[in-house]
């Protein structure tokens, strides 16, 4: 059954999911950080890197340091988010060693 809320914003997926660590389908809580990102990888399946860019200040040189994150998402069936997307992403328990966001939404 899908939820009507997972408890942050975002737009329920059109597709559906039999998927444990589906957060609209399956029992995975989301709680903590949200980001979001460009897609540049979906390998291995049901993976999503994200990574986005920032400014970091530099106070020694005053001035700003183009800087990215990299985080490695859980890829749910229903939202399967693809390369070049921009998606948002949640924070959850740790799902392996790397994983411990999951894409909760593909935004474009
Ligand atoms: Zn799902």
């Amino acid at each position: 059954m899908m939820k009507e809320n997972i408890g942050i914003e975002a737009k329920k997926p059109e597709k559906e999911c039999n998927d444990e660590k589906c957060p609209w389908h399956g029992t995975l809580p989301v709680r903590g950080r949200i980001f979001s990102g460009t897609v540049t990888s979906t390998k291995p399946s049901k993976t999503a890197i994200v990574k986005w860019n920032y400014h970091y200040f530099l106070k020694k040189y005053e001035r700003y340091e183009k800087r990215n994150t990299r985080i490695v998402a859980y890829n749910p069936e229903c939202i399967n988010a693809k390369k070049g997307d921009i998606v948002k992403i949640a924070e959850c328990r740790p799902l392996s060693k790397t994983k411990s966001f999951i894409v909760v939404e593909v935004l474009k």
